[in-house]
């Protein structure tokens, strides 16, 4: 049996919805961008979603809209994938490296300690799904000696007046922050990816939501966004191409990361049914859990707790006692059953780009703990009962393999 790490989910109302795109003689950027917005946005809470090309390119739009300059620092987690700190240099700023905890997300506390006069923004990420303490990170950039500390060094900036939180919600589209609440509603600006391994994909994209507090004007900045994401040009190809709409400007420098609506077509589908994806997402969860949390050896990823839920879309396994090693030997023996699993992530002081830049692993004890021992199994919809039982085989015979050939 071979069970591959993350299908898209295709069925045929993604076909329907794309073929209809094709054949309608609009491909781009035009009316299933704009529904897949709206349907973000209705599912999120968010006051405003725009839709780009990634998550990358809408964070790089975000922060540069936030002003960032050489010499600010953006504090962001060791823990995540590479893009977090990817997109702060782009920007021009410098991405400033905290632990996380032991739910694998940013730990508040290091955060905390991190803020200095120069910080303009934060960006939690939303490991594995499962939501950051935004309530905590609130109230840290609200907080009187905090906002004593912050010098705005942009008219945005000065608009804010603290810092800003971007949260990294690539992973956690439909979470839960609390009762009610889901991600993407509960920071100033969340970006969730619509990447091909996401909960719910555009083969490649991301969704800004917008939440800025007064005196922001949400639907303001949307259209300004909007512009600027199509090359700071005053008609987008949908009007320009009406009879008689020729003329247009160019009004600054912009950013070319429009999403096109045959991308949006995918991602409209599976949003649609995006409920009982989750569920099912949630079932194959629950079914490792259920199996896993019996063994001594095994640590299960947080899922629910208090109002918190997540989107299931890691399921980010630890295996206690292993060492690294032995960790990547259980991924070998993994494979043998045809499984495809992976490890989220690797910290990045441990990549080399980032090593180069002067960041060292050993700063961050949590995150690098986090990571040997961790191994992400297969989550999808499409598993069925058959397969979540051979990828838990498949586990249970990789850890007695390599916990045998260790007393030997
Ligand atoms: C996937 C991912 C991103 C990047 O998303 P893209 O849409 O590929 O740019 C950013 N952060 C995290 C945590 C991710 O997993």
């Amino acid at each position: 049996m071979k069970i591959p790490f993350s299908p898209p989910y295709i069925d045929d109302s993604v076909l329907k919805e794309v073929e209809d795109t094709l054949r309608s003689g609009w491909i781009t950027t035009g009316p299933k961008v704009k529904a897949l917005e709206e349907a973000i946005g209705r599912m999120c809470g968010a006051k405003q979603v725009l839709c780009v090309n990634s998550w990358t390119s809408g964070a790089i739009l975000m922060l540069r809209w936030l002003g960032v300059k050489p010499g600010d620092e953006v504090i962001i987690p060791a823990y995540t994938y590479s893009a977090t700190a990817l997109a702060v240099i782009h920007a021009g700023a410098k991405p400033v490296m905290v632990d996380c905890g032991e739910d694998f997300n940013i730990s508040v506390e290091a955060v905390r300690k991190a803020v200095t006069e120069r910080t303009k923004a934060i960006i939690p990420v939303d490991i594995a799904g499962y939501p950051c303490d935004y309530d905590q990170i609130m109230d840290l950039v609200r907080e009187p000696s905090v906002t004593a500390l912050f010098k705005a060094g942009s008219s945005v900036q000065e608009k804010m007046g603290r810092i800003t939180v971007i949260s990294d919600a690539a992973h956690s589209l439909g979470a839960y922050y609390d009762r009610g609440r889901r991600t993407g509603s509960e920071t100033d600006i969340a970006i969730f990816s619509l990447h091909a391994v996401k909960n719910v994909t555009t083969a490649e994209g991301g969704a800004i939501c917008l939440n800025l507090p007064e005196p922001f004007d949400n639907e303001a900045l949307y259209r300004e966004l909007r512009m600027t994401s199509l090359n700071c040009q005053t008609k987008d190809a949908l009007s320009k191409s009406q009879a008689g709409g020729w003329r247009y400007d160019i009004v600054g420098l912009g950013m070319k990361i429009n999403m096109a609506d045959v991308n949006a077509a995918i991602g409209l589908a599976q949003i649609r049914q995006y409920d009982r994806l989750l569920a099912e997402r949630k079932r194959v969860f629950e079914a490792y859990d259920k199996e896993l949390s019996s063994r001594p050896w095994a640590i299960c990823p947080p899922s629910v707790q208090g109002g918190k839920e997540s989107s299931y879309h890691i399921y980010a396994l630890r295996v206690k006692g292993f060492s690294e090693s032995q960790r990547d030997r259980m991924i070998e023996e993994i494979s043998k059953d045809g499984v495809a699993v992976n490890v989220h992530f690797i910290p990045l002081p441990m990549l080399s780009y980032f090593k180069g830049l002067g960041y060292k692993a050993e700063d961050f004890p949590q995150a690098c703990s986090n990571y040997a021992h961790e191994i992400s199994l297969p989550i999808y919809p499409q598993l069925d009962s058959a397969q979540i039982a051979h990828v838990l085989r498949a586990v249970e015979r990789a850890y007695e393999a390599v916990k045998q050939a260790s007393c030997a």
